[in-house]
C-alpha cells in the first residue's frame, strides 16, 4: 500500500522538507505520488522514473528545466503545475498523461500540449496563452481578468485560445477590471475570421458594475457561443435585467453582406434555465414574468440562460 500518498499534502511537504537528498530519492520508490513545493529536491525527482502523479507548486523552473524534468517521468498520468512564475512556456508531449492542471502561473505566455489521451485539462487563472493543443478532452478554463484592458485584442486572444480545443466544457470569467472596455466586431473579424467555438457553459462573474453591457456581450459572444450562459452577480442586478431584455429583443438587421455574421443572427431562442438564490434550500422554478421582482425579492446571485443557436450549413 502506498501510505505516503495517502497523507495530506501539507504533511508530505513537511516530511519531504526534512529529508536529505538521498532519503528523498529513496522515498520516491515507495510513493507513487509526490507533492513538491520546493526547488531543493528537484534533482532527486529525476531518480523516480515510475512516478505517475506530480504536483509542482511554487517551483522556480524555467521553460527548459520544466521540459527536462517532465521528460524524466515517462509514465506520468496526472500533472499539476501551480504558481510556477518563471515559466513563460509550457511544453508537454505525452501519450499517457490523463489529467492536467495549470494554475496561477502568472507569467505564462504560451502552452504546447500534445497529449492525445488526456481526459481532463483545467487551465486556471493564468494569462491567456498562445497555444497549440492536441488534447481531445473536456477543457475547463477559469480566468480572472485583473486590471487589463478588455479591448478587441483581449477578445481576439481569448477566441484564439478557445479555438484550439473543440470540447470546452466550462469557461469561467471573473471580470474585475475597472478599465474601460471596448470591442469592435470588424477589427475582430479582420484579425480572426473563424466562426466562434460552441462551448458548454460560459460563467460570467461581474465584479465591476461600470462595465459597458453591450460591449461586453458583443465581445463575449464573438469569442464563443455558449449553450448555457450563467451570470453571477454580487449586488447589482442591472446586468441580468439588461441581458434579459436584450435577448428578448434581438433585432438582426446588420451584417447583411457578411458570410459570418454577428451573434444576433444565430440566436434563435433562449430560456431561463435556473437560478441560485442566497438560500439554496429555497429553490423554485422562475417564471419569466417575475424575473425583475425575483431578483430583488430573493437576492438571486446566479441566473442561467439556456441559449438555442441555429448555425449556418457550413458550420455543421
Ligand atoms: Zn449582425
Amino acid at each position: 500500500m502506498d501510505r505516503l500518498s495517502e497523507l495530506p499534502p501539507f504533511i508530505i511537504h513537511h516530511i519531504m522538507s526534512r529529508l536529505s537528498a538521498k532519503e528523498a530519492a529513496q522515498t520516491s520508490i515507495l510513493s507513487k505520488r509526490w507533492k513538491f513545493s520546493s526547488g531543493s529536491i528537484l534533482i532527486d525527482m529525476v531518480e523516480c522514473p515510475n512516478m505517475m502523479v506530480l504536483e509542482l507548486s511554487r517551483v522556480p523552473l524555467t521553460e527548459h528545466e520544466f521540459r527536462v524534468l517532465i521528460s524524466n517521468f515517462p509514465l506520468l498520468e496526472d500533472l499539476s503545475v501551480n504558481l510556477c512564475d518563471l515559466l513563460k512556456r509550457i511544453t508537454i508531449s505525452s501519450n499517457l498523461l490523463k489529467n492536467l492542471s495549470i494554475c496561477f502561473c502568472n507569467n505564462l505566455k504560451a502552452i504546447d500540449i500534445d497529449a492525445p489521451n488526456l481526459l481532463s485539462f483545467c487551465y486556471c487563472n493564468n494569462p491567456i496563452p498562445v497555444s497549440s493543443m492536441n488534447a481531445p478532452c473536456p477543457l475547463e478554463v477559469q480566468l480572472v481578468t485583473g486590471e487589463v484592458d478588455l479591448d478587441t485584442q483581449w477578445y481576439i486572444k481569448m477566441k484564439e485560445f478557445l479555438a484550439e480545443s473543440n470540447q470546452i466544457e466550462y469557461v469561467f470569467l471573473t471580470l474585475m477590471s475597472k478599465k474601460k472596455n471596448s470591442f469592435n466586431f470588424d477589427e475582430c473579424r479582420e484579425s480572426l475570421s473563424s466562426f466562434p467555438r460552441v462551448i458548454g457553459n460560459l460563467y460570467v462573474s461581474i465584479c465591476e458594475p461600470s462595465v459597458h453591457y453591450t460591449v461586453l456581450l458583443d465581445g463575449l459572444l464573438e469569442v464563443c457561443y455558449p449553450r448555457t450562459l450563467s451570470v453571477l452577480i454580487d449586488k447589482d442586478t442591472s446586468f441580468i435585467e439588461w441581458l434579459y431584455e436584450k435577448l428578448r429583443n434581438v433585432d438582426a438587421s446588420c451584417c447583411d453582406t457578411l458570410d459570418i455574421k454577428c451573434w444576433w443572427h444565430y440566436l434563435k431562442d433562449f430560456k431561463i434555465e435556473g437560478f441560485l438564490r442566497s438560500h439554496p434550500e429555497d429553490q423554485k422554478p422562475l417564471c419569466l414574468e417575475n424575473l425583475k421582482d425575483a431578483l430583488h425579492q430573493y437576492r438571486i446571485r446566479t441566473v442561467q440562460f439556456h441559449l438555442h443557436w441555429c448555425f449556418p450549413e457550413f458550420y455543421k
